[in-house]
């Protein structure tokens, strides 16, 4: 489709970065065997400013075709290339580099993911982009680490193993956190020796492809990381279905991991998905309300409610729900939501205009049920796509807007009667990525850790997160466990050698 050139000063007004806006202005194309080139269709599509609605560059449009040279690549790179092959040390010490050149382009990096996801640069700024910085540095330190076992075989046998890179991975990822993400893909993948075809979300494409860059500057060999930027159904379908990728690992939503588990039968690809959330985040009443007030609201909010382990049922003990819920009500109502270059504004704009009729659909659906907005409860007006911070109270865990993901600054607040009542309607979902707790009962704290169906529990605390630990779901929630030293496990596969000794 024939596009406008993109006005890159109006479009990327607050962002001050000199790196930034020339980045914005040069091409945007596709990383394919450490090269920059168009797609093959010459397509391209617009990437948006949320806040402003303005477009911000041109991207190459990658599909089928494009996938196809990026799989040859990156297959030539696993089967013939220095990647695999390399010493660990010398292999770590590129991936110490890459943490290394992330941090010196930290500024750069954090205004590219702010103008293109719409989240606040203070947490572009002082959390995403040293968490991507730390998750190569973890997975560099991986790298040295990767062991096999020798196994209790009959004496007249040695039996050890090896753990070996899976090959070529493919990559398709959200545009919630755009460059953690990648991170969190390529990080343990490159350190386990693999090959890979990242698919950036095309709402979001900038980030990665500054990343690109910066990997070709530290030394990446080419084909190790190509980088196809387009739309789920054209790039993305085909990286599920090509029948020679290894691995596809997915972040997005439900409905899509389970298209790519159709496609990815065809060569029967190893298959990790981190999928939807709806979690139960549960305040007893002897819980610190001084903490567990904002930080249940914020587990809400944060990233304008764009995240897939947000504590989006919060429930509250029935003989405390109104003070409770006003105490949450009121600190939502002062929740600054607004440009994401303003310091002091904690919400920015939700990523896209689909985003935000979606989320409005749902603030119409919540009071079409009868639930009330205690907090909230409208879109902000004027260009933007920006949504009041929202809580429902007199919510019921049957209710849509307690079933199913919103994706937005909506939170809802449930009365529960007991402990047994809140295990059962907190379990009471088809997701399980993650829970939260609050009381200062330590054993009642761990009987619930247990008695809740999720990937990730946290105690009067929440949105922790650390490469250092396993981050994944339980029932619809996806499977495989991404992060800690379980990532390696999906990126390697074990061979097991014997050997006859007599
Ligand atoms: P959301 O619905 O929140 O936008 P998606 O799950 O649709 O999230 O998207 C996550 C990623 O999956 C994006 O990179 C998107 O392009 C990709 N994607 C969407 N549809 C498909 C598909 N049919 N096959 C492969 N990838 C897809």
């Amino acid at each position: 489709m024939a596009a406008a050139t993109p006005q890159v000063e109006r479009a990327a007004k607050g962002a001050k970065n000199s790196a930034a806006l020339a980045f914005l202005r040069a091409p945007k194309q596709l990383l394919i065997n450490g090269k920059w080139q168009p797609a093959k269709s010459g397509k391209t599509f617009e990437t948006i400013n949320p806040a402003n609605e303005e477009v911000l560059a041109l991207i190459a449009e990658g599909d089928k075709a494009d996938v196809d040279e990026a799989v040859k690549a990156a297959r030539k790179a696993f089967e013939e290339g220095a990647w695999p092959k390399m010493s660990p040390h010398q292999r770590a010490r590129l991936m110490f580099k890459i943490a290394d050149t992330i941090d010196q382009h930290a500024d750069e990096l954090a205004e590219l993911e702010t103008l293109d996801n719409g989240k606040p640069l203070t947490f572009s700024r002082n959390f995403d982009i040293p968490a991507v910085a730390e998750t190569f540095r973890y997975y560099a330190g991986w790298v040295t680490k990767i062991y096999g076992e020798t196994n209790p075989s009959d004496p007249s046998f040695f039996n050890y193993t090896l753990r070996e890179p899976v090959g070529v991975c493919g990559q398709i990822i959200p545009w919630n956190f755009p460059l953690l993400m990648a991170a969190w893909k390529l990080g343990p993948a490159l350190a386990c020796g693999n090959t890979c075809i990242l698919k950036p979300a095309e709402q979001t494409p900038l980030t990665a492809l500054r990343l690109g860059e910066l990997l070709m500057e530290a030394g990446l060999p080419p084909g190790v990381v190509n980088i196809i930027t387009g739309f789920g159904p054209g790039a993305g379908s085909a990286i599920a279905e090509h029948p020679d990728i290894d691995k596809v690992a997915f972040t997005g939503s439900t409905e899509v991991g389970k298209i790519i588990l159709k496609a990815s039968a065809g060569n029967l690809k190893k298959v990790s998905l981190e999928l939807g959330g709806k979690a139960p985040n549960i305040i007893f009443p002897d819980a610190d309300l001084d903490q567990a007030v904002p930080t249940a609201m914020m587990g809400v909010y944060f990233n304008s409610g764009q995240v897939c382990c947000a504590g989006t049922r919060i429930f509250v003990q029935r003989d405390r729900y109104d003070e409770i819920v006003e105490k949450l009500a009121n600190f939502s109502k002062n929740v600054k939501v607004g440009d994401p270059f303003e310091q002091g504004n904690l919400l920015g704009p939700v990523v896209s205009r689909e985003q935000f009729d979606r989320v409005k659909g749902y603030l119409s659906i919540g009071a079409e049920e009868g639930a009330k907005a205690a907090a909230g409860g409208a879109p902000v007006e004027g260009k933007g796509y920006f949504i009041q911070p929202t809580l429902f109270a007199d919510v019921n865990n049957n209710m849509k807007i307690a079933r199913e993901e919103i994706f937005g600054p909506v939170g809802a607040a449930i009365a529960f009667k007991d402990e047994n009542d809140v295990v059962f309607q907190g379990n009471d979902t088809t997701y399980g990525l993650s829970a939260g707790i609050w009381t200062k009962d330590v054993g009642r704290a761990h009987k619930m850790a247990r008695a809740l169906k999720a990937g990730t529990v946290w105690i009067n605390c929440f949105n922790q997160i650390d490469p250092i630990a396993p981050f994944g779901g339980y029932k619809q929630s996806g499977f495989g466990r991404e992060l800690g030293k379980y990532a390696i496990d999906l990126y390697t596969q074990v061979k097991s050698v014997w050997m006859k000794l007599s």
